[in-house]
């Protein structure tokens, strides 16, 4: 795992704790309550992953699977300003011709025709959106990152029938590991989260969609407020130790 490649954040603290940033090949979830910061995450990571290989990024392009209607283009449009601006100051304070080169070849315009919006408004499409992606990757080769903001809101609103809800989890769960390790793209999931009250009374934060659903993700992480700092700590993973990252939520996007 260590060697898959990664997508680079503008967090350095959070690249450290995933591993040296989002893993391809691999199913990222982030749990969080409202207002943390998971769309602002997953519209970062869409940006994000376009960074050029001069700066250590992977160049790709980005589904975004919209189930909440959350994703603002005006956002997306500040973030990927902002993305720009740093790539093309620090390329020309680097003097590096390759840099300056791919630097200067971003644009506002080329990141949003790099993010590739879906909308679904219910279960239904959510999982009819999941069966054209392979056709779609196979069609756009350049697509490094698929995120799902939430993979949790039409299996909390609309589902009386659990055994039912279980089942269709299962089916996704697979469709996107089989995504991610045959076609080595990130997949990252927005997860909501329950408070729980465990025996010591100390508030605890589980990630939705119950135990079955648990095992889908390769990792996954706690996205939390320790007093006014917005925290993200790996609370499942196969190979990364159990560690704490702090980040911030700028206008220019997520940060360290
Ligand atoms: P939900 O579960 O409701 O979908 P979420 O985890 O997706 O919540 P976000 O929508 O990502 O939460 O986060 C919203 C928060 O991000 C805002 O409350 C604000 O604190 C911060 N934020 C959004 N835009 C900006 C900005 N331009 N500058 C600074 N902070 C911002
Ligand atoms: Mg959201």
């Amino acid at each position: 795992e260590a060697a898959a490649k990664r997508i680079i954040t503008f967090c350095p603290e959070l690249d450290q704790v995933l591993g040296g940033g989002i893993a391809s090949g691999q199913i990222t979830e982030f749990c969080g309550v409202p207002g943390v910061g998971k769309t602002q995450l997953g519209i970062q990571l869409a940006v994000d992953v376009q960074i050029p290989e001069a700066f250590g990024g992977l160049a790709g392009s980005a589904v975004y699977i919209d189930t909440e209607g959350s994703f603002m283009v005006e956002r997306a449009v500040e973030i990927a300003d902002a993305c720009c601006r740093h790539l093309q100051r620090s390329a020309a304070n680097s003097g590096d011709q390759a840099k300056q080169q791919s630097a200067s070849a971003l644009s506002r315009d080329s990141m949003l025709a790099n993010i590739h919006y879906f909308r679904v408004r219910d279960h239904v499409e959510q999982l009819a959106a999941l069966q054209t992606l392979p056709n779609f990757l196979q069609q756009h080769p350049q697509v490094r990152l698929i995120v799902i903001d939430s993979i949790t809101f039409h299996f909390r609103q609309d589902f009386q029938d659990m055994a039912l809800r279980t089942r269709i989890l299962a089916q996704m769960a697979q469709q996107l590991m089989q995504l991610a390790e045959d076609r080595d793209v990130a997949v990252v999931l927005m997860n909501q989260v329950t408070t729980k009250i465990s025996g010591d009374d100390q508030t605890r934060l589980v990630p939705a969609l119950g135990d079955s659903w648990a095992h889908a993700a390769t990792s996954r992480v706690i996205l939390f407020w320790q007093d006014q700092t917005r925290c993200a700590f790996i609370y499942k993973s196969p190979y990364l130790p159990a560690r704490t990252a702090q980040f911030h939520i700028t206008p220019e996007g997520v940060r360290g």
